[in-house]
């Protein structure tokens, strides 16, 4: 209700209004709850998505342990169990990497590490590993780079290699063989700016993406719902991630599919180029071969058993030897819980 007092000629008039809102506070609550259904339900998919592709590679991982345990006197079994512990233990970790970078992103708290970027040593890192896999796969593969002038940018390496090796082995996974896969990368300048736009373009002649599911491809947890696509494993985060953090770099991401004709996804990044050191192809600097820790002191703390002793036999395949002795602890006594600190010195 509404009132208004008015004075005129002929005296004083209140003016009452009444309106009825029920309608409209009927509507607010339906808005309000079925955000929160939509929450709720969003959270439901996600625990349930999760336990289903958690659960599957660690099945695989513990029912190949025990066969590799049972078959310890065949040593093909175990080298197959091996592969398969070794495949669904890269998935899981991947699994975990992706929905941890997918709540770190949707709390905000996804930071971009802006310094020195070498994009030549990103284009060859993707092209290292995609070419196995699409070798392994049969697939023709390749890979230009001649319109890029400057490869030194100011951007952050980690994430822009995420987003390239995330589209590029997409393609890869949905192409069969004898098909084509390619990764144009190229520079334009920005007439009175500092920065070039460096177009990255990833083009297949897979199976396509149908015109139904195109809209929802960058969304977390979906998938084609195709049984050609449904039998290759995935999440259906990788795409989502890479959106977001074209996002968080400012820059753009579109794709253009036909089912059963092959798919481009097109990313844009404006960076700035930095001053030339040497030429492009310089190898990653750092001694990267067998006794790179010869003469090296290394000081190794982890407070988990397993995991420090991966790393020792990490450093040791690198020259490094433990230090005979015994193991400490924090306070230099012989190791008893938490942290240890063993030296490990030049074999
Ligand atoms: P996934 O882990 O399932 O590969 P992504 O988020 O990377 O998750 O991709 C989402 C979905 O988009 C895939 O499951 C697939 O259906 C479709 N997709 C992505 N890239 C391609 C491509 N190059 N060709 C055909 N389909 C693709």
């Amino acid at each position: 209700m509404k009132a208004t007092l008015m004075e005129d000629k002929d005296g004083s008039h209140l003016i009452v209004g009444t309106n009825n809102i029920d309608a409209q506070i009927k509507r607010e609550e339906e808005y309000r709850r079925r955000m929160a259904d939509a929450r709720t339900s969003a959270r439901n998919d996600f625990l349930a998505n999760m336990s289903h592709d958690i659960r599957t590679p660690m099945n695989a991982i513990v029912g190949y342990t025990n066969i590799a345990k049972r078959c310890q006197n065949d040593p093909e079994a175990v080298s197959d169990a091996l592969d398969k512990i070794g495949s669904s233990s890269h998935f899981l970790l991947s699994l975990i990497n992706d929905v941890l970078d997918i709540s770190k992103i949707e709390s905000g708290k996804m930071q971009l590490s802006v310094g020195p970027c070498d994009l030549g040593a990103v284009l060859r890192r993707i092209e290292d590993i995609t070419s196995l896999q699409a070798t392994s796969k049969f697939l023709n593969i390749s890979y230009s780079k001649e319109r890029v002038r400057h490869f030194r940018v100011l951007g952050d390496e980690l994430r822009i290699e995420q987003i390239l090796i995330n589209i590029v082995s997409n393609a890869v996974k949905y192409t069969p063989a004898g098909k084509d896969v390619i990764l144009i990368a190229e520079e334009t300048s920005l007439p009175g700016s500092k920065k070039s736009r460096y177009r990255f373009v990833v083009r297949d002649t897979g199976v396509g993406i149908s015109e139904e599911y195109l809209p929802h491809i960058f969304d977390s947890f979906t998938r084609e719902q195709d049984t050609r696509t449904n039998r290759i494993q995935g999440t259906g985060l990788g795409l989502a991630i890479t959106a977001k953090i074209v996002e968080l770099m400012e820059g753009t991401i579109s794709v253009k599919s036909k089912l059963g004709e092959g798919s481009e996804f097109t990313v844009e990044l404006d960076l700035a180029p930095l001053p030339d050191e040497g030429t492009e192809g310089t190898e990653d600097s750092g001694a990267d071969g067998a006794g790179a820790l010869v003469g090296k002191r290394i000081l190794l703390v982890e407070d988990n058993d397993i995991n420090a002793e991966i790393a020792e036999m990490v450093l040791a395949q690198y020259g490094a030897s433990r230090r005979s002795g015994p193991r400490t602890d924090r306070s230099g006594s012989p190791r008893s819980a938490a942290v240890r600190t063993d030296t490990m010195t030049p074999s």
